[in-house]
């Protein structure tokens, strides 16, 4: 039942984003009201942690006044100027060159856009022109993964492959393909190796471009940990075998770091965890703590020249956003990865991931629930299994993850569930090694509570 009269209104006004309808008619909503550091409150004041930093992007937390100061700063001086060609202002420049400095690989220019989904359609336009403009029209298909998240406007939601974003929207659209998910654990055949398998994926990608024609095939997206499909770490050497493919075919490989950007994964960008050398990057989220959105897409200087020279030989780049590059977010940003560098961003995730990583390994590999546990860095997911030793999943009628992420919200959690059982983990990166014990000591009470529900 509703809990409150905020909950009613919000039942009575509020179509929500992945909306589940009725049941959301029938339940309300948990209405947030403050935030701060890893944990957020509701009206009744009951704290939580957040232990997917909202939705794997509120990265300093739920309290900064540095941000709070950067953006007030920032609304008296210019509140708005756009950076159509001709204009500009200092703060999407200054966050230009900050994350041109800080790239995995060599990065040329930086376009703004306002989430993950416009900066990954950004990136699939320039991709379009790009060809157009380096006169190979007919290279344009586009190849993502089973389960990988780019996003829902149209064509991000084509790159996305997760049934929901697609089924009951005619997507994806024309030209976008789907390979096999880097997951070892249900993919792999008996006895397979890492090695083997990560070979095994990367041949399939080549027949995938074999079949349709290199000359057709532009680009290929992938997430370095693939976050909303379930948390999926790909075998060390996937990422190494995949980019000789490319390269072999002039295929672009576009990293998708909307997630894994800004020291999620333990190092700076997931590329460097993977050895990934993008020629495109797009980032989000993290980008700005959350504070305000905004994202990016970097391009090599390669795609530079071809969109630089395009406007000559087939016209204008028709596209940009109104709030491209908007002051506000980008000096909110630019104070963001001023604080990264400041509180040693990278080192402090090294420093902290044992505690989650190894502390889920050992507290609940061996649980009878529990088929893996699985992450890397500050994000983790433990899948939630019927039968262990056949690593079958539950009925996905049951809702298990869902209702175990509903128990941890009475014990001080808030959690989110992920497709085919996974219980996701992707706190603030400022959680200190105190904090991931509390989370995962709530959690341990939450899956035994669970499991005595089972056994009834
Ligand atoms: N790419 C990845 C890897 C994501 O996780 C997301 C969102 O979760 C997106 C793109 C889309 O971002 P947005 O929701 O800001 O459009």
């Amino acid at each position: 039942p509703p809990r409150n009269s905020n909950a009613v209104r919000d039942i009575a006004s509020v179509l929500h984003p992945y909306t589940d309808g009725r049941a959301h008619q029938k339940n309300g909503p948990l209405v947030i009201t403050r935030g701060e550091g890893v944990r957020v409150f509701d009206e009744q004041g009951n704290s939580y942690i957040e232990t997917v930093a909202g939705l794997w992007c509120a990265s300093l937390g739920f309290s900064n006044e540095r941000l709070v100061e950067a953006a007030t700063r920032q609304m008296r001086q210019l509140p708005f100027y756009h950076g159509f060609t001709g204009r500009s202002h200092e703060p999407q420049i200054e966050l230009a060159e900050m994350l041109l400095e800080r790239a995995p690989a060599p990065m040329s220019k930086v376009f703004f856009a306002n989430s993950g989904s416009e900066a990954n359609d950004s990136a699939i336009k320039m991709i379009w022109y790009f060809n157009n403009a380096t006169g190979r029209p007919q290279k344009k298909k586009i190849i993502a993964r089973i389960k990988g998240y780019h996003g829902v406007t149209l064509a991000a939601a084509s790159l996305t492959g997760l049934p929901a974003n697609h089924k009951l929207f005619d997507l994806p659209i024309a030209g976008i393909h789907h390979v096999s998910t880097p997951h070892h654990y249900h993919g792999a055949n008996e006895g397979e190796s890492e090695e083997d398998f990560a070979t095994c994926l990367a041949d399939e990608l080549e027949e995938v471009i074999l079949r349709e024609g290199p000359d057709t095939v532009a680009a290929f997206f992938a997430e370095p940990i693939m976050g909303a499909g379930g948390v999926i770490v790909p075998p060390a050497t996937y990422f190494e075998k995949v980019q000789e493919v490319l390269r072999r075919h002039d295929v672009l490989f576009v990293a998708d770091e909307v997630i894994c950007g800004f020291g999620r994964t333990g190092e700076y960008w997931g590329s460097q965890a993977f050895g990934i050398q993008p020629d495109i990057l797009t980032c989000a989220k993290a980008l700005s703590s959350s504070f305000l959105p905004i994202s990016a897409v970097m391009v090599n200087e390669r795609v530079f020249e071809g969109l630089a020279d395009g406007s000559e030989s087939v016209g204008t780049f028709g596209h940009g956003f109104t709030y491209s590059g908007h002051p506000v977010p980008a000096a909110v940003a630019v104070e963001t990865l001023k604080i990264y560098d400041e509180m040693n961003l990278v080192a402090h995730v090294q420093s902290v991931a044992p505690a989650l990583q190894d502390g889920l390994r050992q507290r609940f590999g061996d649980h009878p629930l529990v088929g893996e546990v699985r992450g890397r860095g500050l994000i983790a997911a433990v899948e939630l299994v019927e039968d262990k030793a056949a690593r079958r999943n539950f009925d996905p009628a049951r809702k298990i993850a869902p209702r175990l992420s509903k128990i941890a919200e009475s014990h001080g959690l808030i959690m989110r569930f992920l497709p085919g059982d996974g219980i996701a983990f992707s706190p603030p990166l400022i959680i200190t090694e105190a904090e991931i014990h509390d989370m995962l000591d709530r959690f341990g009470r939450a899956l035994d509570e669970l499991q005595v529900q089972l056994r009834r």
